[in-house]
């Protein structure tokens, strides 16, 4: 049964973390909304604070060789700190400096000179560095088997040529995990992962995308043209491919690493909006109203807070299966799914309470009804979080009755 009590070291990361948001991101969350970047000053107070992605743990259970288990944070950890920087603004949460949705495939399949390697560069906290994660194209989104971006043996590598879309941080990050295949006709089985660097040779960062929400943060197209990449950038090396899918598994072990994550983080934006739509409430309606109103009112705000507590705890309950090394692939993709589409709702229902007649909204409010939208898509839409459940629930269903 998990534990839900905060230890002291989760309560102070919550409560500094709370202040640095705070203090230092929402001030500055409508207008990098508006310049669609982050402001440099925000830069400097990261490096005073010492907050970085790296209390982001790289894989749950460290390294595949146990070396990396020191890297660990837990992931109990993590969330809350999602859920803290993401109720400032997500958009600065995932600009901070740090290996992103990089870090958990080095981490985990990296061999211990790829792991040296790749992380060094952010040690060095002069200016901010940052790792990408780059599986979706044009014509492969949720289905990841379907890449085509491909990886011809060549004499001491790799040739790369193809597309990728959509990527986080991927127009200024100093590396990136870019997943291939040496023959689509292989499926899962043909995947290989690469860790490519920023001026490769071939490799171009292609447009920024313009997006409804989280404008604030980079998401860029990465071009791959006869891109050669050096044998000692696979990840893993090439005995590791021999076991069949394996470049497949890397792609879904980090999103089962990841996915509590993202949960926490709707649940910040989720939390944000309900606590403003109870301000706002408070300050405009509340005094000017006869009391039944009032209680419908009290009854919205109060539905709110329930399904952001029950969203919170399906999150933490992913990250305690994590933590204790427990299958938490279909604990991980409820939090995800539930989370999703009830941020969705609430941020929804935040503006219809606040913003009568059609008046101009909030701003913050307006801004986190376009953010949350792709709570329910990156990371594997809400359909496809489902599968992920049904077809968990069916291997259980399967192995009672001995199929
Ligand atoms: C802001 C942002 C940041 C992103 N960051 C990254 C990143 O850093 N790295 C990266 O690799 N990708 C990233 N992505 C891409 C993201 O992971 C994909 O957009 C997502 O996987 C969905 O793929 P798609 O957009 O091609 O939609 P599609 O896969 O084409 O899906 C379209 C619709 O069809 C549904 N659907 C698809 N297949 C099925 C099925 N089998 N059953 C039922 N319904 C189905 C989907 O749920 C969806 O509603 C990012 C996307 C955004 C918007």
């Amino acid at each position: 049964m998990p534990d839900f009590h905060e230890t002291d070291q989760e309560k102070t990361v919550r409560a500094y973390l709370n202040y640095f948001a705070r203090s230092e991101i929402r001030p500055r969350s409508l207008e990098a909304d508006r310049i669609e970047d982050i402001q440099p000053e925000f830069y400097q107070a990261v490096q005073r604070s010492g907050i970085s992605m790296e209390m982001m743990p790289r894989s749950p259970g460290g390294s595949r060789d146990g070396a990396g288990a020191h890297e660990r944070t837990t992931l109990r950890l993590s969330v809350l700190a999602s859920e803290e920087l993401s109720w400032g603004d997500a958009s600065f949460l995932l600009s901070l400096p740090g290996p992103g949705l990089g870090g958990p495939p080095v981490s985990f399949i990296g061999t211990k000179e790829q792991r040296d390697r790749f992380f060094a560069v952010f040690k060095d906290t002069e200016r901010p560095h940052f790792g990408a994660y780059a599986l979706t194209e044009p014509e492969a989104g949720s289905d990841v088997a379907a890449i085509r971006t491909s990886c011809e043996e060549v004499p001491g590598g790799y040739r790369l040529n193809g597309t990728k879309t959509f990527i986080t941080n991927g127009g200024r990050a100093d590396w990136v995990v870019v997943f291939a295949t040496i023959d689509p006709s292989l499926g899962r089985a043909g995947h290989r992962t690469f860790v490519v660097e920023r001026g490769t040779p071939g490799f171009s960062v292609g447009r920024h995308h313009k997006k409804l929400g989280l404008r604030a943060n980079d998401t860029s197209e990465l071009v791959f043209a006869d891109c050669f990449v050096p044998e000692e950038n696979l990840l893993g090396g090439r005995a590791h491919y021999e076991q069949s899918k394996e470049g497949f598994k890397v792609a879904m072990q980090t999103f089962d690493a990841t996915r509590p994550l993202v949960a926490a983080m709707a649940v910040g934006i989720a939390r944000a909006a309900a606590e403003r739509a109870r301000e706002l409430v408070e300050e405009r309606y509340v005094l000017a109203r006869p009391l039944p109103r009032y209680r419908a009112l009290r009854e919205a705000l109060d539905d709110m807070d329930r399904r952001v507590r029950a969203a919170r705890l399906l999150t933490w309950k992913s990250a305690f299966l994590a933590d204790v090394r427990e299958p938490q692939s279909r604990a991980a993709s409820m939090a995800k799914a539930y989370t999703g589409k009830e941020a969705v709702l609430i941020c929804r229902e935040a503006l219809e309470l606040t913003a009568e007649s059609g008046e101009a909204p909030d701003p913050f409010l307006e801004k986190w009804f376009r953010d949350i939208r792709v709570f329910d898509i990156f990371e594997g839409t809400a359909q496809v979080q489902r599968l992920v459940i049904a077809r968990r629930l069916f291997e259980e269903i399967g192995a009672k009755v001995g199929l």
